[in-house]
């Protein structure tokens, strides 16, 4: 197999190494307020079969990855959901499953390889919460030092869990904006790999495992998936993986996707429907994994949605500690708002999806996560009781 990086603006390809990460051409471009110029995709040439590994599809060999067990999550059949929607081909891909509980270890799991293979030590990111706790603790595994730049509004777990894994944190005074301005000038002064989101290659690539593992499951392309969107490198890397079984000759359709945003954080939504990024308006939702103003792969999210007649579609605050409460008491499953976005958007839209269409809700994050959100979802017992007399 050969990997080079691609730019998903104008296709030159360029050596994958550690000093590039935008299209020195089209980054050019970059204007402020606007997603990323010149994100760069991975191309691969090669033959793989339907029984591959998927390792083989990945651009950086097995023999770097650290042994924490990131991927392999639960594609499974959620009963009660299937019942009651009327869905019988209804599946969830538990990504709370990974090993600090949320998506963003696939990502940080090819980056650690990436560093590892190159004797880099020190890796740098910017982050809502989940991708900075998962760089450190997979970091941790790959005995790799971690600088984390979050917003000061973070959930309290999420920094927590990042300084048990003994990663250094800044606490930033702004949103994940500035978090990410910051973390690029950082990186710019002291060096390292810089992980952020659509601007290292890698956090692209290395998310599209999910969609691997959903055909090795299937042993086909589902009709649709259902992905929380907030910078759009989940969407872009679910359409990767299918793109590259797609490639192969391994499936022949690319599922319908269909991307969920917060009502209060909707960038890529309205650029789907008006065509360009406005001006960006100030993000606002309990969804903070998804909450940003300008999403960093906006332009190759909104591009891929065209091609491949993928859906957007919002929900509120309020459907989303809807379908976290759903999710949680009717198959057993406990996620963040943003990992039930999926769920949510999926209620919002099913009138339009056949019955018997095989649809996956791609869960993202754990709901132990973010409690004081969860916390909005339900109602605390009042105050603790002195006899049992008071509880009957
Ligand atoms: C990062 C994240 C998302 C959104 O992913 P983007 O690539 O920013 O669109 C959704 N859910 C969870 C739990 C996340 O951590």
């Amino acid at each position: 197999m050969n990997f080079n990086y691609k730019c998903t603006e104008c296709g030159r390809e360029y050596e994958i190494t550690p000093e590039i990460m935008l299209c020195p051409e089209c980054s050019q471009k970059q204007e402020p307020d606007k997603p990323l110029c010149g994100v760069l995709g991975v191309s691969i040439d090669g033959s793989l079969d339907k029984d591959f590994d998927i390792f083989d599809f990945l651009p950086v060999e097995h023999e770097f990855f650290p042994d924490i067990p990131v991927g392999n999550t639960p594609l499974w059949k959620p009963v009660n959901l299937r019942e009651m929607l009327g869905f019988p081909n209804l599946f969830i891909k538990d990504d709370t499953l990974n090993p600090t509980a949320s998506l963003k270890d696939r990502a940080s799991y090819l980056i650690a390889a990436f560093a590892r293979k190159h004797g880099i030590k020190d890796i740098v990111v910017a982050s809502s919460g989940n991708a900075g706790s998962s760089m450190a603790g997979v970091g941790a595994s790959a005995g790799l030092n971690v600088t984390l730049f979050v917003p000061k509004n973070a959930p309290r777990a999420k920094i927590i869990q990042a300084l048990q894994y003994g990663a250094r944190v800044s606490l930033v005074d702004g949103n994940y904006d500035k978090a990410c301005a910051y973390s690029r000038e950082y990186s710019k002064i002291m060096g390292g790999l810089n992980r952020n989101t659509a601007y290292n290659p890698f956090s692209i690539e290395g998310k599209k495992t999910v969609s691997l593992e959903i055909f090795q499951k299937l042993n086909k392309a589902p009709d649709f998936v259902f992905v929380p969107v907030g910078d759009g490198v989940i969407l872009a890397a679910v359409y990767k993986g299918f793109r590259d079984l797609k490639q192969f000759g391994i499936i022949d359709k690319i599922p319908i996707v269909y991307a969920v945003q917060a009502e209060g954080s909707s960038a890529v939504c309205r650029a789907l429907d008006c065509g360009e990024f406005g001006k960006p308006l100030t993000s606002n939702t309990i969804a903070d994994s998804v909450a940003v103003d300008v999403p960093n792969n906006g332009y190759l999210a909104v591009k891929l949605l065209k091609e491949y007649d993928g859906k957007c579609t919002k929900v509120s605050d309020l459907a989303l500690l809807d379908a976290q409460k759903k999710l949680a008491s009717t198959a057993g499953l406990f996620a963040e708002p943003a990992g039930a976005a999926s769920f949510a958007g999926f209620l919002a839209v099913r009138e339009r999806v056949p019955k018997d269409a095989i649809v996956v809700l791609l869960v993202t994050g754990n709901g132990l996560k973010d409690i004081d959100s969860a916390a909005k979802g339900v109602k605390l017992p009042d105050k603790p009781i002195k006899s049992i007399e008071e509880f009957l």
